[in-house]
């Protein structure tokens, strides 16, 4: 095992390499960073600098007899508000990169939701369509064990996330749970199974934080002449955890899901598409496409809909530099982690394409993983409602609290009335979007609690 307690990017942050999920990170970061007022150098690259990164390599024999060789990772960004909180994937593109960016990630959305939790986030590098169930379970189990003490329920906990579910949760469970007998470890990872301490309302909670987020937004006016979720039309990128409970929790809310997608392509009903058909042909053929009546298309049309709503929840950068002048959504939810590249971002805000960002958008997922948390290590367990009403007021209360931010950024500016900026239009940062504005706010509570805790020694 390595850990790098220093980090340093292992590719080159080049203009060039803008799909590198560390650049763009940091792309953000630095976009977001011209508006903090007050903050020392040094703090705001402490704020962007991933405290631990873990890589492990380890062998599994097979169901089929052979022997592969997997590649691990595991990043704490920050801990400064708690233990490190993020989830784990199983997908052939993991890497050390894309777990660093996905780890602050963690560490904004923990800030904004104001759950007292860290950014992490790991993975191993595998196709999990390829493997059989045994094989996986014999993967996250050595993956755990390697990771040994790097997890704990107030060190480090593992959520699902891309390819991973409550089944593999209760895997990670009871391995650490054998590795650490007669303690109480219950809290070491969310997600699980119900019957396994996991939490009423977590399959949801990303969708329906989506949901929530989405009407306080229209609310709000966020979008002009869209002030309800009702009659809009909404498309869905990715039918897993979180596209499929976004499907039907916005249709049961009025909207008409006009679009559905997977790995496989897509489909497409002008008249409205109903999630629990598309669930049912799903479980039956492994993918949505050939639903009968409706029109396959490619997820890159999905992305190009004419739709008030489009909600990517698959992958990361499926928005980006070529397409993104070709989006005809008045609105994007960012249901997956990074499915626009900083480029796109650019292009978006300049056509009046509003994004509800991922770090406040699905933020839903870990507030109520915190709540399933808190739930284990006080023997407890809340009904649905309570979970879904705490949820709301959470989504609600971050909502409100970027919106107002972006606001006043937009109006005032960002200089102090007294700065010699002031005066000077071409020393101002151009308008931010509500991406930037809750990167502002994330990072200025993350550097008020680190300097509240005072600089170690
Ligand atoms: P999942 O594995 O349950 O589902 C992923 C879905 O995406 C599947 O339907 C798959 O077919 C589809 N997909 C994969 N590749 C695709 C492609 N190239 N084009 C179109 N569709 C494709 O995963 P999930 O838990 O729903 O996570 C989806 C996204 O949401 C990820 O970015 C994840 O990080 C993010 N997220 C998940 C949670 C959560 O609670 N599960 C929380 C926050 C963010």
């Amino acid at each position: 095992m390595r850990e790098d307690q220093t980090e340093t990017p292992s590719v080159p942050l080049e203009e060039s390499d803008k799909s590198n999920p560390v650049y763009m990170a940091r792309q953000r970061f630095e976009r977001a960073s011209q508006y903090l007022n007050g903050i020392k150098h040094g703090l705001v690259d402490f704020l962007n600098s991933p405290k631990r990164s873990i890589s492990i390599c380890f062998p599994i024999e097979l169901e089929d007899g052979s022997v592969v060789t997997f590649h691990g990772y595991r990043v704490v960004h920050n801990r400064v508000l708690g233990p490190g909180k993020g989830g784990i994937r199983f997908h052939p593109d993991v890497n050390a990169d894309e777990m660093r960016a996905l780890a602050a990630l963690m560490t904004w959305k923990c800030a904004l939701i104001d759950v007292p939790f860290g950014g992490a986030k790991g993975g191993v590098a595998c196709d999990p369509k390829t493997l059989t169930e045994t094989d996986l379970r014999r993967i996250i189990r050595r993956y755990v064990s390697e990771l040994g003490d790097n997890i704990g329920p107030h060190t480090d906990v593992p959520a699902p996330d891309l390819y991973t579910n409550a089944q593999t949760m209760a895997w990670i469970y009871d391995t650490y749970d054998i590795l650490h007998q007669g303690k109480d470890n219950l809290a070491v990872v969310t997600g699980k199974p119900l019957d396994l301490g996991g939490s009423e309302g977590r399959c949801d909670a990303t969708a329906r934080g989506c949901l929530y987020a989405t009407q306080r937004l229209l609310e709000r006016g966020g979008v002009t002449g869209l002030r309800d979720i009702k009659g809009a039309r909404v498309a869905i990128q990715g039918f897993g955890n979180v596209g499929a409970a976004a499907a039907r929790l916005f249709q049961e809310e009025g909207a008409i899901i006009v679009a559905i997608s997977d790995t496989q392509g897509g489909i497409h009903d002008e008249n409205g598409l109903d999630p629990d058909a598309v669930q049912t042909y799903k479980d039956e053929h492994e993918t949505v496409v050939g639903l009968p009546e409706t029109l396959t298309i490619t997820n890159q049309d999905l992305l190009e809909l004419d739709c008030e709503i489009l909600i990517p929840a698959a992958l990361s950068n499926q928005i980006h530099k070529e397409n993104a002048a070709r989006i005809r959504a008045r609105l994007i939810v960012e249901g997956a982690n990074g499915p626009i590249t900083a480029d796109a971002d650019d292009i978006l805000f300049s056509n009046g394409v509003l994004v509800l960002p991922d770090i406040l958008a699905n933020a839903g997922g870990v507030t109520v993983s915190h709540f399933e948390w808190v739930q284990n290590i006080e023997h407890e367990s809340w009904e649905l409602e309570e979970i879904n009403r705490k949820l709301k007021i959470k989504m609600t209360r971050a909502v409100d609290t970027v919106f107002d931010r972006w606001q006043h950024l937009l109006t005032v500016g960002t200089r102090p009335a007294d700065s010699a900026d002031a005066e000077n239009n071409d020393n101002q940062p151009p308008a931010p979007d509500l991406r930037t504005a809750a990167l502002v706010v994330a990072i200025e509570r993350m550097a008020k609690v680190t300097l509240e805790r005072g600089i170690w020694p």
